[in-house]
């Protein structure tokens, strides 16, 4: 299926791993003009050197998505660099603070909401202006499961990424009729280096190994996840790619689950 975005430009974030990655290599090979953006700018050269060379035009800049003045700088660079941006897919995300409630101090809330809710806030107001400027644009949030089915080690994460799709449902409801469409995308335990993380602390926690950290998760945390494993970037990015496109003409203001079944109800 031709996407019909190969005269388009897309700014990624947390795009040195992960679905991220993913996604702009997706997006690349639709022949669209790429931004990827990250942390640390040694890791993005490294992923951008690792993105397909005959695609589409690839850009890399770092930035911390917690400093306004670098999100502020990130635009600019864009702007000089690739024009403005049509498509805007806000993958950097953090797990963020661990534990029950009673053990996450009110810093630890601060850090995980500051990344996961106040970043995604600060890159759509650095880039509104662009994305409603040429009557067509695309905005894609990944959430996540956790947003609509919290999980009681892990609140800050699922409070902000509650608040992530309330973002999307409102933004979705302001600016579709100039073109703007805002969706987003909320993943299960998908294999990154996020969940790499996760499940390497569990398994030193059960004195075991990675894969059988990853199978007593399923079993015992995600007992809906019905195709039994964890899901791979691509099978997200595939999702994104489809909402970032001309295909997705009517589609605004939803969230598709690509989580095997997780959330309990439909
Ligand atoms: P990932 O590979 O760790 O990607 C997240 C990226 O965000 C990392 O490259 C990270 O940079 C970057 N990042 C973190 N803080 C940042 C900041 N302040 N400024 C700029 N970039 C920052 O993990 P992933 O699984 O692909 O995660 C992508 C998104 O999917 C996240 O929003 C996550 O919450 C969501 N999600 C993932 C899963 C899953 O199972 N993997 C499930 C549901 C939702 P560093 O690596 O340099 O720290």
């Amino acid at each position: 299926m031709d996407l019909g975005i190969s005269t388009r430009t897309a700014l990624v974030s947390g795009a040195d791993s992960g679905i991220g990655w993913h996604t702009a290599e997706r997006l690349l090979r639709e022949g669209a003009t790429v931004v990827i953006t990250d942390l640390d700018q040694g890791r993005l050269d490294e992923a951008a050197a690792r993105l397909p060379a005959d695609a589409g035009q690839l850009y890399a800049f770092a930035a911390d998505l917690t400093d306004s003045g670098a999100v502020a700088s990130l635009a600019s660079m864009v702007r000089e660099a690739a024009g403005p941006i049509d498509i805007l897919v806000q993958s950097a995300g953090i797990t963020g603070a661990q534990g029950l409630f009673h053990e996450i101090d009110e810093q630890g809330w601060a850090n995980t909401i500051e990344v996961d809710l106040l970043a995604p806030v600060r890159l759509v107001r650095a880039f509104l202006d662009d994305l409603r400027a040429g009557g067509w644009g695309r905005i894609v949030f990944v959430a996540s499961e956790d947003a609509v089915q919290p999980y009681d080690d892990e609140l800050p994460y699922c409070a902000a990424k509650a608040g992530v799709l309330a973002l999307a449902k409102g933004l979705s409801r302001s600016y579709a009729h100039e073109g703007l469409l805002v969706n987003a995308v909320s993943p299960a335990f998908i294999a990154t280096p996020m969940t790499d993380a996760m499940m390497d602390k569990r398994a030193k926690q059960r004195g075991t190994d990675r894969d059988e950290a990853i199978q007593s998760f399923l079993s015992e945390k995600r007992p809906f996840m019905e195709i039994g494993r964890r899901g791979e970037p691509e099978e997200v990015a595939d999702v994104i790619a489809f909402l970032c496109s001309d295909r997705a003409s009517f589609v605004n203001g939803s969230n598709y689950r690509v989580d095997s079944g997780s959330v309990a109800t439909i």
